[in-house]
């Protein structure tokens, strides 16, 4: 255990900054604070109470785990399951903080150190299930030691009307009340409903100092693409990032299924999860995300609380979320470790209509109902944004902001075009055909083509009948499918999804009021996409050295990556490339347990890189063939024992690696020229596809 350089005596005296900095430093190895910690941090140490309304990622844990260094006794943690709580109990100890829970799932020698830690006053932190607050003796017990303040994670599971509703987090007034101590409760849920009941609830309604910190995501990468062939752009973006943590949402369990074995069958580590699967098949597939580098979870929105895991490193959607909340809150879940992150969401008109209907056909009162489509409204919006997705969310959320560089909105502006005269011939067809008609036969009137329904009810005698004939008919479903996404149209479930107008599309029926398409998705430009690295080329193979340490240092330990050092610690480390220890402790994630514990094996790694490099590999330095070498040489790192690691150790040599580098081979059998047989079928595929993605 590392105790902090200093103890303060009395709880009125409080640490100066500069060691509130120093702890951060030297415990938990960070450069500084994140946006609104420090604020907090010092006011719960200050021993107000406290309510603090964070982003995902945003940093809470640390606003309670700093003070309970720096203050006298005991800091009581209630947090909502027992998965979040070990795992922030394992990384406190990680970093030498003497921290324990009590839950259900304990062993004994767990408890009997909580018990030892609270006897003899060495306890910071003790961590508890919300169920053990039910019982009476609870509240002896911890009347019995120095609780100095009470921290309540996720703590909208006290609203009743939230759908993480915990009964048992209702108690936490009176235990605040009955230990007389001052209280923080954290979330990230932000709306005003939810804010008031966490006051009404946990402070008696007297309102605590409030912290309400931006949505803002600055490492999340944000990125949507209109459906075309979606199994595909989904195989392609996970291609493009092979190795690396990712969720897919998807809004059927079937297709969780289907997708998972897709990625599976082209060489990804990926698996299925939904509430269809029995609670002991899910707690399997959550452990094994936990602890895996690179595993990809195909799921519905049922994976979701319990995930935690710092290093997720992007989250595509197969199909559009159902609210603008819940893709903030399903994106969010990627990068929470600060390091960059990515985010792809798919749309089409198919989902648009399936979204609606399911609001219309839901059992909410109308006013809800109403409400519903404003939030799917704003998705939309998102979706069919014209500049800065970025600028465009955060708007929702009633923040301002610049152009933000990283949204696929700013990476290539999109080109626009003044759609008002088609949106007015949409709604014209619309309107003459009584809204009674879906949008394939009403793109049929508009680009004059006399199908059999068509002349069946005279349609081609309509005025509309081959007014849209310059748009071809993908061009005019996109525009449909804009009008959709601008709520201009809506599918009536009362007539079988026929679209109907809506008033705000009355203005520009009335050529009041212009609109602005896009083009791009018109016109449905497609490119491939590039293998997405972390780090710069020349960083890249140091990297992957560094994570094969950690993988291997996290499989001796039992525990999960990042418990070691978080993606954005290794990331540092290659590119700053530290030489001594004292340069290996500025980096930030190396506190002074970490320090101790792994950083002389770590700097190895650094230093002996440069030795280490393969004669072969430093000759094609700098060549195009370079960074293609790098990235087999990952590739059959991850396959040396096999798929599923239980098979005999194999490798090819240098020189074999820089000929298929080199050679490029596109086909199996090409590569078994090179390789031989055993090789190419322990390697086969994997080396294809690192081909065949660098172009
Ligand atoms: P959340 O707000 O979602 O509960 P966490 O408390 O889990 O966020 O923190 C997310 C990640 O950010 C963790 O990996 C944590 O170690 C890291 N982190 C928190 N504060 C800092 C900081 N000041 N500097 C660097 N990393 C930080
Ligand atoms: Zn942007």
């Amino acid at each position: 255990m590392l105790t902090p350089k200093k103890t303060y005596q009395q709880q009125d005296t409080y640490p100066p900054m500069s060691d509130l900095s120093d702890l951060l430093r030297n415990v938990f190895g960070f450069d500084g604070f994140r946006s609104g910690q420090q604020e907090i941090v010092e006011t719960v140490i200050r021993g107000d109470n406290v309510l603090a309304i964070m982003p995902t990622g945003g940093g809470k844990s640390l606003c309670f785990q700093l003070p309970a260094l720096a203050r006298q006794g005991v800091v009581l943690v209630i947090s909502p399951l027992i998965a979040l709580m070990r795992d922030q109990v394992r990384g406190l100890q990680s970093v030498g903080v003497v921290a324990g829970a009590l839950t259900s799932a304990n062993t004994d020698a767990e408890t009997q150190y909580v018990y030892d830690g609270l006897e003899n006053g060495s306890l910071k932190l003790l961590y508890l299930a919300p169920e053990r607050l039910g019982s009476s003796s609870t509240f002896a017990l911890l009347r019995r030691y120095n609780i100095s303040m009470i921290a309540v994670d996720e703590a909208h599971c006290v609203s009743q009307w939230g759908h993480d509703f915990r009964p048992d987090y209702l108690k936490i007034g009176e235990l605040r009340r009955t230990l007389g101590v001052p209280l923080s409760a954290f979330t990230a849920t932000a709306d005003a409903e939810t804010r008031d009941e966490i006051v009404e609830r946990l402070f008696d309604g007297v309102p605590p100092v409030t912290f309400l910190r931006g949505f803002d995501r600055p490492n999340i990468h944000l990125a949507f693409a209109i459906k075309d062939n979606p199994r595909k752009q989904i195989l392609e973006f996970a291609d493009a990032r092979k190795g690396q943590s990712g969720i897919v949402y998807c809004a059927t369990r079937a297709k969780t299924e289907s997708l998972a074995k897709a990625l599976e069958d082209s060489g990804h580590n990926a698996c299925f999860y939904h509430g269809g699967m029995d609670p002991d098949d899910r707690r399997h597939v959550e452990a094994r995300f936990a602890k895996e580098d690179g595993l990809i979870v195909v799921a519905t929105v049922a994976f979701g609380m319990g995930v935690d895991k710092p290093d997720i490193r992007w989250v595509a959607h197969a199909d559009l979320p159902k609210s603008i909340e819940a893709y903030y809150q399903e994106i969010g879940r990627a990068g929470r470790d600060g390091a960059p992150a990515e985010t792809f969401t798919l749309y089409g008109a198919e989902d648009i209509r399936l979204r609606r209907t399911q609001i219309d056909e839901g059992l909410a009162p109308a006013d809800r109902r109403m409400a519903d489509h404003g939030r799917l409204n704003a998705l939309l919006g998102l979706s069919e944004a014209l500049e800065c997705r970025r600028k465009t969310l955060l708007a929702y959320f009633g923040e301002t902001t610049e152009a933000c560089g990283k949204c696929d909105l700013c990476d290539a502006p999109v080109e626009t075009f003044d759609g008002t005269q088609n949106v007015r011939m949409a709604l014209s067809a619309i309107l003459r055909t009584q809204e009674s008609f879906g949008a394939g036969h009403l793109i049929d009137i508009l680009t004059g083509k006399a199908t059999d329904k068509v002349r069946a009810r005279g349609h081609e005698d309509l005025p509309t009948f081959g007014v849209g004939r310059a748009l071809s008919t993908h061009q005019w479903n996109a525009v449909f499918r804009q009008m959709m996404g601008h709520d201009l149209i809506r599918p009536d479930r009362e007539r079988h999804g026929a679209l109907r107008m809506t008033d705000a599309a009355l203005p520009i029926l009335r050529d009041e009021q212009k609109i602005t398409l896009r083009m791009d998705s018109i016109r449905s430009a497609r490119q491939t996409p590039k293998v997405k690295t972390l780090v710069s080329e020349e960083d890249a193979p140091l990297l992957s050295a560094l994570k094969a340490k950690r993988r291997a240092l996290a499989e001796a330990a039992d525990v999960p990556a990042y418990i070691v050092f978080n993606d954005k610690t290794l990331i540092e480390m290659a590119q700053e490339r530290p030489q001594t220890l004292d340069d290996m402790a500025r980096i930030s994630g190396v506190g002074a347990k970490k320090l101790a514990t792994y950083g002389a094996e770590f700097l190895s790694v650094i230093t002996g890189a440069a030795d280490r490099v393969h004669p072969t590999r430093r000759k094609i330095a700098g060549r195009s063939e370079a960074s293609l070498y790098d990235q087999l040489l990952e590739a059959q790192a991850d396959l040396a024992r096999g798929r599923d690691g239980t098979e005999k150790p194999l490798s090819c040599s240098a020189s074999l690696l820089a000929k298929v580098a080199q050679m490029r081979p596109r086909d199996h059998r090409a590569l078994e020229r090179i390789l031989g047989e055993r090789r190419a079928e322990r390697f086969g595929q994997a080396f294809l596809d690192v081909v065949s993605q660098a172009g």
